[in-house]
């Protein structure tokens, strides 16, 4: 197969749609909230993040943790894309370095690795996970 580089136009579309998904997913994670997603809440979710500890967060009873948690990855995603984008590296897969095929892109603009690198660590996270080192509840 050959891959062919991104053309300018084509990063154009991927821009505006990553920009639109940041919007959408900022506006999202602002709703479940109910605070606006300012550098300190950012920051909190952060650290929650990294230690698993979504109780620290100081949250509403009713916020579901895994949808937020899920959401702000995404978020991150998105964000990573746009400096990937700064330093010029868009598009290219982080595992092996191979362009990500443009359709690709289009169905997930802040796509980090391939289908096939993709695929691979998929299987490495389901065995890693099969060892029952995280916690259940
Ligand atoms: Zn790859």
């Amino acid at each position: 197969m050959v891959q062919k580089k991104i053309s300018v136009k084509q990063l154009e579309t991927l821009k505006r749609s990553l920009h639109e998904m940041r919007e959408r997913e900022v506006k999202d994670i602002e709703d479940q909230i109910g605070q606006e997603l300012n550098i300190a809440m950012t920051r909190k979710i952060d650290i929650a993040m990294d230690m698993e500890d979504w109780a620290s967060l100081d949250l509403d009873e009713g916020i579901d943790h895994k949808l937020l948690e899920m959401r702000y990855r995404t978020y991150k995603e998105i964000a990573d894309a746009f400096r990937r984008l700064e330093a010029g590296t868009y598009g290219v897969c982080e595992s092996c370095g191979e362009m990500i095929p443009v359709d690709r892109l289009k169905v997930e603009p802040h796509a980090r690795y391939c289908v096939p690198c993709l695929t691979r660590m998929e299987e490495l996270e389901q065995v890693e996970k099969g060892t029952g080192k995280r916690s259940t509840l």
